[in-house]
């Protein structure tokens, strides 16, 4: 190395008076040249203040709210974290899933006719399938590239997620139901459509990916609606939805609900997560 770094230039690097291009030019050379970095005076109890404060903060990681509550509830600390992390489990979706449920539960109120109650029952199931869709994979999970390199990633995660974002939105789905106009049993008749509709893009899970087999049940749950809007042809189109909150529709569901578990039980193996195998 023919050129070193002048003393009266080290000086100005150690004061602090050169400007960021030279600073960088400088590191550049210290980096490589152990001649001139011995020359720079070092302030050894600074260096162990500022590495114990780094130290500090990388060994022991603050715990956020939900991850907290999961501990308390007996999950070992790797899951309590993976599970923390699933993306409807973060305060921008549950805000968001309050919101639309807050609004939804508004409309019911003001409107006449019954039809945004429906619109209620409609739209309610939808959420926690969102919710279960997002739980896990590289197009929907910023966080994924990091979940994947998990010991526990894969099938047994993502069922996992899902059962945790399920609770989580059904329960919320469940406050919003209690401040609905007063229509009985009628403002619960969406939880068994919603499991059915989860469960179920679970079980087609094992043979399409999570998210598509998410997008057609959703889409097909949707097309069912507007097809009953549709025969109705008046504004007040509730009685015709109605039937799909009706006993007939609601065992239906059960049953759907139940044969999606079995086979979800039985292939949950083959869970679709989304990953080259
Ligand atoms: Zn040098």
């Amino acid at each position: 190395m023919t050129w070193h770094v002048p003393p009266e230039l080290l000086v100005d690097y150690d004061t602090g008076r050169l400007d960021p291009a030279r600073v960088m030019a400088v590191e550049a050379h210290l980096a490589r040249c152990s001649a001139c970095r011995s020359a720079v005076p070092a302030d050894e109890a600074w260096l162990d203040r500022n590495w114990n404060a780094v130290l500090e903060v990388v060994d022991s990681p603050r715990r956020n709210p939900v991850e907290w509550l999961f501990a308390r509830l007996g999950l070992p600390e790797h899951r309590a974290r993976l599970l923390a992390a699933t993306p409807a489990l973060r305060w921008s979706w549950l805000t968001a899933t309050v919101a639309v449920l807050a609004f939804a539960v508004l409309a019911a109120h003001l409107a006449e006719g019954g039809w945004p109650m429906m619109a209620f029952l409609l739209v309610a199931p939808v959420l926690p399938v969102l919710a279960v869709a997002t739980a896990y994979g590289p197009q929907v999970d910023p966080m994924h590239e990091i979940t994947a390199t998990t010991p526990t990633a894969g099938p047994g995660l993502v069922l996992w997620r899902a059962a945790t974002v399920l609770v989580v939105s059904l329960g919320l789905g469940t406050v919003a139901s209690m401040f609905l106009p007063p229509v009985g049993w009628l403002a619960l008749a969406w939880l068994l459509p919603a499991l059915c509709l989860c469960l179920g893009s679970l079980a087609l899970a094992t043979v399409l990916p999570l998210q598509v087999a998410a997008g057609g049940l959703v889409t097909a749950w949707l097309v069912a609606v507007v097809a009953l809007l549709d025969r109705s042809g008046d504004p007040y189109p509730a009685p015709a939805v109605r039937h799909l909150f009706e006993p007939v529709a609601q065992s239906g569901f059960l049953v759907a609900a139940v044969c999606a578990a079995a086979v979800l039980i039985m292939r949950r193996r083959r869970l679709d997560v989304g990953e080259p195998r």
